[in-house]
């Protein structure tokens, strides 16, 4: 079970049994690989994070736990969000697989701050106040929990601070904000319930015994379905589905960035998009389906240098940047090489990125939890993020 995959010349991590670590030493090392076992026994880095996980049954929601997707939408839709209407709203973009709500949490300061409250979509579509709109959206993989779990205490941070945190209050007022905090629900609650190691949606793949598609290689992009970078095998973690677009969730994401997001020129009212995984500490920008400089690579790169350097400052942690192909490996249809350059035909503009910054957060670790962080690490985690959303902003 590859956590980081193989590319020439860096180091990468896997899952195997203890009792196939001898082998897999010797195998590697006739291949001049070296091995170093980082976590000698996964199982107690599992019992540790099960400390930090609350009980799928309890209503209680304490920021600094692992919570179901249920536990989330609830706890925004019916306890933080009505505290905070004039600030803020959820919604739903549609439904996954097995019919759970993509449920989005708007947050817009001054006028006309929505017009949208819960309902099932699609018929939901919040008006735009002139505001530049900024998209982030975390656990669309489905092991990736920490993404999860430490955006929603950012967001709930930003509601309960609005009122007393001027930097924060400025930043509401001028942007519009929607974050999707579990964007992969189907699978985040297969690993929650099942295989902790889920890492794809749930749908069934006609004709294979196997389930599920890497939603982070179906995007609708001119790329899509490239190999390297996916895999045409759907028993493959990084299987990129039977068409671009064809899993609900990335659809329905798809559907709601371009839909309410569409200036008449082409451009959109989403001037940054950011899609947080974990893990590797990396905060990478397109392309990912291709080596060479894409045409804001600049701008690109010094917006990183400014996000990796706030993120530093706040608990000292060293995140690399870069552009996601030669930074970590090449990807095909992934969600930020959509989101800068999408397939659809568009206006030609002068400036023809759709949305001109769409990032990849890799947050914590390096390898120490890989997936499996303790809940101690959500707080300083969306802390962390926190510094570098706004350091982007
Ligand atoms: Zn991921």
């Amino acid at each position: 079970d590859y956590w980081t995959s193989p590319s020439l010349g860096s180091p990468f991590d896997v899952r195997v049994l203890a009792s196939s670590v001898s082998e897999i030493r010797a195998r590697l090392a006739s291949h001049f690989v070296s091995v170093e076992v980082v976590v000698p026994d996964i199982q107690t880095l599992v019992d540790n994070e099960a400390a930090g996980r609350s009980s799928s049954r309890s209503n209680r929601w304490l920021p600094g736990e692992y919570h179901s997707t249920d536990q989330i939408n609830t706890y925004f839709r019916d306890t933080a969000v009505p505290n905070y209407t004039h600030i803020a709203s959820t919604f739903s973009i549609g439904t996954s697989t097995e019919g759970r709500d993509l449920q989005v949490v708007r947050i817009t300061g001054g006028p006309k701050n929505t017009t949208c409250s819960y309902t099932p979509a699609p018929a939901c579509k919040p008006s735009y106040n002139g505001k530049p709109a900024i998209w982030f959206q975390s656990t669309i993989h489905a092991r990736e929990w920490l993404t999860g779990a430490s955006a929603e205490v950012m967001v709930d941070k930003i509601l309960k601070d609005y009122a007393t945190d001027a930097s924060i209050r400025q930043m509401v007022d001028s942007l519009d904000l929607y974050f999707l905090i579990i964007a992969n629900p189907d699978g985040y609650e297969y690993s929650r319930e099942t295989d902790r190691w889920w890492r794809k949606t749930r749908s069934p793949n006609a004709g294979s015994s196997c389930v599920g598609t890497d939603p982070n290689r179906n995007w609708a992009h001119r790329a899509w379905g490239g190999v390297p970078g996916s895999s045409t095998n759907p028993c493959s973690d990084v299987y990129h589905g039977s068409r671009a677009g064809s899993e609900p969730e990335v659809e329905r994401i798809q559907q709601f960035v371009t839909q309410f997001g569409t200036e008449a020129d082409g451009s959109s009212h989403f001037k940054l998009f950011i899609d947080y995984h974990t893990y590797s500490q990396m905060w990478l920008y397109p392309w990912g389906y291709l080596y060479s400089a894409a045409p804001h690579d600049d701008e690109h790169d010094a917006l990183s240098a400014a996000a990796v350097a706030a993120i530093r400052g706040v608990h000292g942690k060293q995140y690399t940047y870069g552009p996601a192909a030669s930074t970590i490996y090449v990807t095909t249809g992934d969600s930020t090489d959509w989101a800068y350059d999408p397939i659809e035909a568009r206006p030609p503009t002068p400036d023809w990125a759709y949305i001109k910054h769409a990032y990849t957060i890799e947050g914590r670790d390096t390898g120490g939890y890989g997936f499996v962080a303790p809940a101690s690490e959500i707080v300083p985690a969306s802390e962390e993020i926190f510094a570098g959303l706004r350091a982007a902003l």
